[in-house]
């Protein structure tokens, strides 16, 4: 059982047999849930648990050298689940399982900096957690962000057919430095992993504009536009030329590269779509249009059993379709899995 699976069938059925309350705009399912607050703002909340081993090295040494970017990240994957809703961060809760080997006052500080650092520069107030004795590394942020009462939130489940898929910032670099760290181009992009930015600002204009679906891609391209796919009830194709690609990862092979863009995780960039008259906001941020939303086929017979599989990207490169059969620019078709947390 994968997590998409666990979550269905176990939290998501025996959800059903109890009602939401009222006030619960969105549960299980998105990339943060959304409360009405009695003023007509809503409250956004989030929760990423990041463990030692799995989510970061595994190793002592590193854990030891990257107490200020384990810190940062906490808090940035959070902040970036609510930035994909269109919120503004507002405050955080950190829930800390400590091992004995890192209960020193250095390693603290170092680690308590680089979470001040994000609280600071995403705006962001710790208020509150908890701390335990534990044989690994486990770090539980929640977050919760605000929508003002003019803003609606902006979920997986709305995009339409003819609205242009976007992505911000640049694709793949975080995927290609966690494989490659010893080289000179993993070195490069080693900020890109350790260090992401969230895009609030872009995220909340999004919101404004009328942005019809948004995901932050933290598990892989491919994989989580699949969830607004799958959300959505659409298609997408998506056009491998125009993946945006930073200076240093354009260095090395097309098909790796494309790879890691495709289902590499820790990209913490925005996939949103919009209507095609709707224009991109202006910012500092990079956006790429990579596609298109369209309709499944009629022909199709979507059931529970087969929804994955029918409703995802479908992937075009220089305007031919990459299929098995022809599957240039790679050589043979990869399985496009992206991050899984639960299996394995
Ligand atoms: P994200 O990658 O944006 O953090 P996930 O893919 O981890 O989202 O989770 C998908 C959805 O399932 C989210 O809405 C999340 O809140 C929900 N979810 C995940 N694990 C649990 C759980 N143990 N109980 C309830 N909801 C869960
Ligand atoms: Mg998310």
């Amino acid at each position: 059982m994968n997590e998409f699976e666990l979550i269905e069938h176990i939290f998501l059925r025996l959800q059903d047999e109890q009602p939401l309350p009222a006030s619960i705009e969105k549960a299980i399912g998105d990339d943060a849930s959304v409360m009405a607050l009695p003023n007509g703002a809503r409250l956004v909340s989030c929760i990423d648990t990041l463990v030692q081993g799995r989510h970061f090295s595994a190793d002592w040494l590193e854990v030891e050298k990257l107490a200020f970017a384990i810190g940062y990240k906490a808090v940035a994957v959070n902040v970036s689940d609510l930035a994909a809703m269109g919120a503004t961060p507002h405050s955080i809760l950190l829930a800390l399982a400590l091992p004995e080997r890192l209960a020193y006052e250095p390693w603290l500080t170092e680690f308590a900096k680089g979470l001040f650092h994000a609280c600071k520069l995403f705006g962001v107030t710790l208020i509150g957690g908890d701390t335990t004795r534990s044989d690994a590394l486990v770090l539980s942020v929640s977050a919760q962000g605000l929508l003002m009462a003019d803003t609606p939130a902006v979920y997986r489940s709305g995009a339409q057919v003819g609205d242009k898929v976007y992505v911000s910032g640049t694709l793949g670099d975080a995927s290609y430095a966690l494989q490659h760290l010893d080289n000179d181009i993993g070195q490069e992009l080693s900020h890109r992993l350790h260090m992401p930015t969230p895009r609030i600002k872009l995220g909340a204009a999004l919101a404004q504009i009328g942005a019809t679906s948004m995901i932050d891609i933290s598990d892989g391209l491919y994989q989580d536009l699949g969830h607004i796919c799958q959300q959505s009830h659409v298609n997408m194709c998506l056009n491998l030329e125009q993946l945006p690609t930073s200076n240093s990862l354009a260095k090395i092979d097309l098909a790796e590269r494309l790879l890691c863009q495709l289902t590499g995780g820790d990209d913490y960039e925005l996939g949103f779509t919009l209507p095609a008259h709707i224009e991109v906001p202006i910012s500092n941020t990079q956006v790429s249009c990579i596609g298109e939303v369209i309709a499944v086929e009629p022909s199709n017979n979507i059931n529970t059993d087969n929804m994955r599989e029918l409703l995802r990207p479908r992937l075009f490169y220089n305007g031919h379709a990459v299929t098995q059969a022809q599957p240039a620019p790679f050589t043979i078709l990869p399985k496009l899995t992206g991050y899984q947390h639960f299996t394995g």
